[in-house]
């Protein structure tokens, strides 16, 4: 049977926390002579109602640089986890999860899409305006990048998989954040916000610049372009807007941003324009120190988010004339140009 080495270290992990960390195959992915497990791995406290930070990679199996990330920072974490005291502290009240290779088959095979030709951030029952014709997800046809799957099917088992994983750890949670890794767009590293469907705000904007505010004012010097996914392009069927709405529905006051970080891969191809004609080169750096490089190079931001998570006081619970100040600046700063 063949192996996937991202799968392989989060195995190794698993084994040597022991009862540290909370493991779970989430479901297989198959595909003729390849089964592959979808892992979530948990960590701190289990009360429903605690803060949550959730770290998702491998949807799209051919920006693999997604899940190598993600598994980088579980590497890192689960160290600090048998030896820092305050990191052991923290997570007596908040929890932490991974689901590092949501599509293994597609990290395996270097496609984008799942093993039936379907993009799982296409995938979700959520219709967007004005998208861009295929690339904002299409219908036509498995053989066309950005394919949705049939109109009315149930979710493709990877995406139920993750939305699943997902769900059973922010449900009650009374502050969530995930950040989910993507790579292949732009000369600098994104934080999407929602949504990807519209460019009108989505409820949370003001929570968002307030996030932001803390982030600028903690880390000056970082290098995160803090922007509405939608900015881009809109696309429907994006499975974070799916998440947001069923939770915004049901949970009103109980804020979660779903963030995407979309790793600038222009640069890498800047640096190395040869790598286009590599089947992955447009989507990760192919060059070792630069690979390297990408690994290491979003510790600060989720040892940021640890303690952002943490600590809601200061950001996170904002009286209403605060909110609606940060709505009206978030506004300014966000969607004044569209
Ligand atoms: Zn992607």
């Amino acid at each position: 049977m063949p192996s996937l080495l991202e799968i392989e270290q989060v195995e190794q992990r698993i084994a040597s926390l022991g009862s540290a960390v909370r493991s779970e195959v989430l479901a297989y992915s198959e595909s003729r002579d390849l089964r592959f497990p979808i892992y979530k791995l948990s960590f701190g406290t289990t009360d429903p109602q605690a803060p949550v930070l959730g770290f998702v990679g491998g949807v799209h199996g051919l920006e693999r640089i997604g899940a190598q990330v993600t598994v980088a920072l579980l590497n890192s974490f689960s160290e600090l986890v048998t030896w820092d005291k305050g990191l052991q502290r923290t997570l007596e009240h908040m929890r932490v999860f991974f689901i590092p290779t949501v599509n293994p088959i597609g990290i395996y095979r270097k496609t984008r899409s799942n093993p039936r030709g379907v993009d799982l951030m296409r995938n979700a029952p959520v219709e967007a305006d004005h998208p861009p014709r295929l690339l904002g997800g299409h219908r036509y046809t498995n053989k066309i990048a950005w394919y949705r799957g049939e109109l009315g099917a149930p979710l493709e088992l990877e995406a139920e998989a993750m939305v699943r994983g997902v769900e059973s750890e922010i449900a009650e949670s009374r502050l969530a954040i995930t950040v989910d890794s993507h790579s292949g767009f732009g000369l600098q590293d994104r934080l999407w916000f929602p949504y990807a469907k519209t460019l009108k705000p989505f409820p949370e904007i003001g929570l968002v610049y307030s996030f932001n505010q803390l982030l600028e004012r903690t880390y000056p010097h970082h290098f995160y372009r803090v922007e509405p996914q939608a900015g881009t392009y809109t696309t429907h069927g994006d499975l974070w807007d799916y998440i947001y709405e069923r939770h915004h529905g049901v949970e009103r006051n109980k804020p979660f941003l779903p963030l995407c970080l979309e790793m600038g891969s222009w640069m890498w191809l800047k640096k190395n324009p040869w790598q286009i004609f590599k089947s992955d080169g447009a989507f990760n750096p192919l060059i070792g120190h630069r690979h390297k490089r990408t690994l290491r190079r979003h510790n600060t931001l989720m040892e940021f988010l640890i303690r952002a998570v943490s600590s809601p006081e200061e950001w996170a619970q904002l009286t209403p004339q605060r909110s609606a100040e940060y709505e009206n600046k978030a506004q300014e700063l966000w969607y004044a140009k569209y």
